[in-house]
């Protein structure tokens, strides 16, 4: 293997962590006329300065508008994001089974707009006036001259059923907890209170957000049990052929670790769910379960349609419909997409958001300073998976792109996969984990 752990936070975003900062949002500047039309209501009157409003303050959305204010320090850059504090997606896997605090994974958006130089402006945009250049958002409408959106990702049931009413009983009852809120406090309930039987897990196909995390959370979930003594079993219903990536890490850790702990099924397409019975129907099996967390496909967010900017890829619906090289909403100028709404096939990653982010940033900044284009730039994956707590071993991979012209699109162009996990060297992948997400974090919000 010619890549060391060393190297990690060399190519991780994190090491680009370090920010001078010379601007401040709140900086007193030349006050232009709001818009009139009365069609509007206008907050955050709008300045001589160039204005980009971010959309979304996860892992893209943060390191874009921090990186904007660094590569283009005269900017006026306003992070718009419905939730009030911000909770990290990687690493909670380990908070599900008691290993790690929830401060560890919170941040605050209000010091990571003090530290980088924008502003939080706490809000749920919703439509936009393309001609007149404004956001509209439930705290008010922002005027914009440039647009970045990164909102993520939505489920997306429809593989698995049109009722309704079953939806809602999964999504509240069952949730994935693949987005960061009270999905995860349900999930993390569910483990901790389990007394015993079957606990199921299921992995979707197309390109869902982060391919380790739900067989991480496996291994997370049946040391947990093993660990705890109780009489429990975790079945993974896989509905790829086989494990998406990290195979061998995590097959042999299955195999050599869990034991009767742990059952994993591929080709697990789910033909039906029934709640009441707690029963799932495969296309060659059925499986009955005492508790569950349903992970469904993933489709891009819902604001992207709403603002006419969604397409349905070969991957997943209603992804960002943008040029793959330029990150701009086809037949739009200055509105961008980045983040896991992106229809590129590059892993949902928060490393790959995060250096993807800076990529945009960039391209951004060049327009506002007059500055000639730059050609495309690879994102970088890279992702730790833990497979057991006590001790912590981890596996890793790290990964760019490069386009395949004859299938017009783009794929791993270099992967480099660390799948040893035993002995020192997998604790020593575990603890790179912790280390690349205390710089990560660094990178998005500063020093707090
Ligand atoms: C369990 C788990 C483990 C993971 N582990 C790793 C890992 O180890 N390493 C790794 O690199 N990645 C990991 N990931 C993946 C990573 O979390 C995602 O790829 C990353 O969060 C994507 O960033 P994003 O900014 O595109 O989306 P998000 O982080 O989801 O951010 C989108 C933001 O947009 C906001 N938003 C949406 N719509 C609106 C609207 N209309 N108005 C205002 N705000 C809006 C949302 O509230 C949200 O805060 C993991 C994910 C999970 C679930």
């Amino acid at each position: 293997m010619s890549f060391s752990r060393r190297d990690i936070l060399k190519l991780s975003g994190a090491s680009l962590a370090t920010l001078s900062l010379s601007g401040c949002a709140t900086k007193e500047m030349d006050v232009e006329h709001p818009k009139k039309d009365k069609e509007f209501d206008i907050v955050l009157p709008k300045t001589s300065a160039p204005r980009v409003v971010v959309v979304g303050g996860g892992w893209s959305g943060l390191s874009l508008a921090r990186q904007l204010k660094e590569e283009a320090p005269q900017s006026e850059v306003i992070l718009v994001e419905q939730r009030f504090e911000f909770v990290s997606c990687p690493m909670s896997n380990l908070w599900l089974v008691d290993k790690i605090e929830l401060e560890f994974l919170t941040h605050d958006y209000l010091q990571g707009a003090r530290n980088g130089g924008y502003r939080y402006f706490q809000a749920s945009a919703y439509g936009i006036d393309k001609k007149a250049k404004v956001l509209r958002t439930t705290n008010g409408d922002i005027e914009y001259d440039y647009l970045a959106l990164a909102p993520g990702i939505e489920y997306d049931y429809s593989a698995w059923t049109d009722d309704p009413e079953l939806i809602q009983r999964l999504k509240t009852e069952y949730p994935a907890a693949f987005m960061p809120g009270s999905e995860h406090i349900t999930l993390r309930n569910k483990i901790l209170n389990f007394k015993g039987g079957n606990f199921l897990f299921t992995v979707p196909k197309g390109n869902y957000r982060c391919l380790p995390a739900p067989y991480e959370r496996a291994c997370m979930v049946a040391d947990y049990f093993k660990s705890k003594g109780i009489k429990a079993k975790v079945i993974l219903l896989d509905e790829n052929n086989d494990i998406t990536i990290k195979e061998h890490g995590f097959h042999t850790a299955m195999d050599e670790l869990y034991g009767e702990y742990l059952e994993y099924h591929p080709n697990a397409q789910i033909e039906e769910i029934d709640l009441d019975t707690k029963t799932v129907v495969t296309e060659f099996d059925e499986f009955t379960f005492d508790d569950a967390s349903f992970y469904p496909r993933v489709r891009g967010a819902k604001l992207l349609e709403k603002l006419g900017f969604a397409k349905d890829t070969i991957y997943n619906k209603k992804e960002a419909n943008i040029d793959p090289l330029t990150y701009e909403v086809i037949g739009e100028e200055n509105i961008f997409v980045s983040g896991d709404a992106r229809p590129m096939g590059f892993s949902k990653s928060g490393n790959t958001s995060n250096t993807e982010a800076k990529f945009v940033a960039r391209l951004i900044a060049r327009k506002i300073n007059d500055k000639p284009k730059i050609p495309w730039e690879t994102p970088v994956t890279l992702c730790i998976s833990l497979v057991s707590i006590e001790p912590e071993r981890g596996i890793f991979i790290h990964s760019e792109y490069a386009y395949n012209k004859k299938r017009g699109q783009f794929e791993f162009a270099t992967p480099v996969t660390d799948e040893i996990w035993q002995g020192k060297h997998g604790q020593e992948n575990a603890q790179t984990a912790y280390a690349w997400a205390k710089g990560m974090y660094v990178d998005m919000f500063g020093e707090s």
